[in-house]
C-alpha cells in the first residue's frame, strides 16, 4: 500500500466557488462575460440547455424557482440578461441528498442518493484496479452561492468582476448534487494537469459505465474552460 503524507498546513481548501485560487468551476465565461456574438450565442445556449436538461430531466425547474432566482439576482445587482449572455441554464436543487463521505479536506459533502450510488461504485472500482479518486467538491446550494456574492459585493467587488469567477445563484452546475469534482494524489486540486494522471485516464475509460460525465472536455461546443477534474451524474 503506498503511503502519502500530506502536510495540510500547506493544503489550501477550494475557495467558495469551489476551485482553487479563487478561479470558477464549470462555468468560465468569456470575458466580458456579456459580449459574446449572437451566433455563438445561440449555438451555445441550445448545447447546454440540451445537456443540463437532459441532466435534471428528473426535476425541471419550476417557475417558483425560476422566481426565486430572479429575485436573488435582482438583490445582488445581477443584469436581468445574465442567463442569455451566459448562455447557462438554471440548475435546481434536488429534493434529496444524502451524506457521502468527507471530501479531500474533511469537509462533509452531499450528492444526490443516486449519485452518490453511482460514485460509491465507481470509486470502489476505480480502488481495485488501483486507482485513487477522492471528493473534492460535491452539492453547493443557491444560498451557498449567494453568501460568495454578498461577500464579495461588502468587500468591494463589482457584479461583472464576480461574475467573471463565478456562476450566479442558480446556474452552477453542483447545484444538482449530481456533479462532483475529483482529484487524486501526487495532482493539485482543480488543476488541469489532472487530465494527465491514471486517474482521469481510468475515468475517461470507464466513468460512462457509471453514469458519469465530463462536463466541460476540451475544446466543448459551449465554450466553458476545460475542466478535466468536474465529472456529472446523467446516466443515458
Ligand atoms: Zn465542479
Amino acid at each position: 500500500m503506498a503511503i502519502i503524507t500530506v502536510n495540510l498546513a500547506n493544503l489550501t481548501a477550494p475557495d467558495d466557488c469551489g476551485r482553487l485560487g479563487g478561479r470558477p468551476c464549470g462555468r468560465h465565461f468569456w470575458p466580458p462575460w456579456y459580449r459574446r456574438a449572437n451566433a455563438t450565442r445561440q449555438h451555445t445556449v441550445t448545447t447546454i440547455q440540451r445537456r443540463t436538461l437532459n441532466m435534471t430531466e428528473q426535476h425541471t425547474p419550476d417557475s417558483g424557482f425560476a422566481e426565486r432566482i430572479q429575485h436573488l439576482h435582482d438583490e445582488l445587482g445581477i443584469p436581468r440578461h445574465y442567463a442569455v449572455a451566459s448562455c447557462l441554464a438554471l440548475c435546481e436543487e434536488p429534493p434529496q441528498l444524502v451524506d457521502t463521505e468527507p471530501d479531500f479536506y474533511g469537509r462533509p459533502q452531499r450528492l444526490t442518493p443516486e449519485a452518490f450510488a453511482a460514485w460509491r461504485a465507481m470509486k470502489e472500482t476505480a480502488t481495485a484496479a488501483g486507482v485513487e479518486i477522492f471528493l473534492i467538491s460535491a452539492f453547493r446550494s443557491v444560498d451557498y452561492q449567494c453568501q460568495i456574492f454578498r461577500r464579495k459585493l461588502e468587500a468591494g467587488q463589482q457584479i461583472d468582476g464576480i461574475l467573471s469567477v463565478n456562476a450566479a445563484p442558480g446556474y452552477s452546475e453542483h447545484h444538482t448534487g449530481r456533479a462532483i469534482d475529483i482529484g487524486t494524489c501526487h495532482c493539485p486540486a482543480l488543476e488541469e494537469e489532472f487530465e494527465r494522471t491514471p486517474a482521469f485516464a481510468w475515468l475517461d475509460r470507464n466513468a460512462a459505465g457509471f453514469g458519469f460525465h465530463l462536463s466541460y472536455p476540451r475544446d466543448n461546443s459551449s465554450g466553458i474552460s476545460y475542466e478535466p477534474w468536474h465529472w456529472c451524474y446523467a446516466p443515458q
